[in-house]
């Protein structure tokens, strides 16, 4: 017979009590994401609720080769020194 839970993938886990920034905490077994901490004895819970899109998307990365390209015409090259 095995008593012990699965480990709950979505737990997070946090370093500091919100309430007194206490660092002695433990997780409680008042839901699967609570946490009791040790010297204000609240229990909290911290849980991620996913992410949303970045206000603006970066441009895409050019190839190392058009880098190349356009780094040389800006300074007045028109192709690439041969190696
Ligand atoms: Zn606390």
């Amino acid at each position: 017979m095995n008593f012990r839970r699965q480990p709950n993938p979505n737990r997070n886990h946090p370093s500091f009590c919100p309430y007194c920034a206490g660092t002695d905490l433990f997780p409680d077994d008042e839901d699967d994401f609570a946490w009791k901490c040790q010297e204000c004895l609240r229990i909290f819970s911290v849980r991620f609720h996913g992410q949303d899109d970045a206000p603006v998307a970066p441009a895409p990365a050019v190839s190392s080769n058009e880098a190349l390209q356009r780094s040389l015409a800006r300074r007045g090259h028109t192709t690439a020194p041969k190696a």
